[in-house]
């Protein structure tokens, strides 16, 4: 890890905190705060790398910025140790139940409090490495299959809540076995890594997701996106992909690599599903293949 990690501690005596920075402002980026409310804040503004939380605090307690925290998926993921006077056993189980993962009782030894931090750091970078390595395809190093169905589902769910459209695209290199079978499998391997770069490229919000979808087969969920404005989105992917001009002199098409993209929208409703809109989506790549390729269709 090249970037100092960020703890954030939580307690309503300065006294404490004065002390957790002094043990661990050596080794990591310490910020702090003296109401659960405010330690919120700053858990989701700046994502911190682990909390610290003392258990006893007026207003909000830490049983209850713990909850907060484990209920937000954007800081649920953010290991919280609880630091506590109280040695009632039950209390301990509560707070491991609502989602601490560790607890430290006061008076705290600074040698124990740098060993949990570090060991519960070193877990968390280990389980981040891990998923993200889930959700990536080995050959690309762009998102994969199971990263795409995620991503979809979820924004399903949302754009239901939402009433809102969304969009799908799928496409498909043209001609790709007579590349494979000319140029080889290993230049076939860097054709599929220079054509998800270029896609991820072409993506303009964090929420549109570009994956490899399978074999030369790729696809971009797009949330809040109408079919005119997906429509656009393929034709700007068909130009990024062109505009590589990789040689293809087997392509029935031009000279070059190039796609069919197929794009369809739904405003879902409760009770449909996603897979009817990749099933949409995938009838208008075919009709982009049948009306001879390079090209995008939308229904
Ligand atoms: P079309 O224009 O109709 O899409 O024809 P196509 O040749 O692209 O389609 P087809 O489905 O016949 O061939 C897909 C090829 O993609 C065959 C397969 O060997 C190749 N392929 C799939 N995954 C990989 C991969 O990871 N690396 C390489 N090099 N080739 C792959
Ligand atoms: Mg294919
Ligand atoms: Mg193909």
């Amino acid at each position: 890890m090249s970037e100092k990690s960020t703890v954030l501690a939580i307690d309503d005596a300065p006294a404490n905190l004065k002390l957790l920075g002094q043990i661990l402002s050596p080794d990591y980026r310490f910020v702090f705060a003296t109401k659960g409310a405010d330690g919120l804040d700053i858990a989701v503004n700046q994502r911190p790398d682990i909390i610290l939380t003392d258990v006893v605090m007026p207003e909000m307690d830490g049983h209850q910025v713990c909850k907060q925290l484990k209920s937000n998926p954007l800081t649920a993921k953010i290991p919280v140790i609880f630091i506590t006077s109280l040695k009632d056993e039950t209390d301990e189980a509560f707070g491991l139940e609502i989602g601490a993962i560790d607890y430290i009782t006061k008076p705290f030894s600074p040698a124990i409090v740098k060993a949990r931090v570090r060991n519960h750091l070193e877990l968390k970078h280990y389980r981040d490495m891990l998923e993200s390595q889930a959700a990536t395809d080995g050959l690309t190093g762009i998102p994969n299959r199971r990263h795409f169905d995620e991503s979809l589902e979820r924004e399903w769910r949302s754009a239901i809540r939402r009433k809102s459209p969304i969009s799908l695209i799928l496409m498909d290199i043209d001609c790709f076995k007579p590349y494979n079978d000319f140029y080889g499998h290993l230049q076939g391997d860097e054709c599929l890594r220079a054509v998800g770069r270029s896609l991820i490229g072409g993506a303009r919000r964090p929420s549109e997701t570009v994956a490899r979808y399978g074999g030369e087969e790729f696809a971009c969920v797009l949330p809040d996106t109408d079919l005119g404005g997906a429509v656009h989105v393929a034709n700007e992917l068909l130009e990024r992909v062109r505009a590589l001009e990789l040689t293809h002199e087997k392509s029935t098409v031009g000279s070059h690599v190039t796609l069919s993209l197929g794009v369809a929208c739904m405003a879902p409703e409760v009770g449909d599903t996603p897979g009817e809109l990749i099933q949409r989506a995938d009838a208008q790549l075919y009709e982009a293949k049948r009306a001879g390729r390079n090209q995008v269709k939308g229904e």
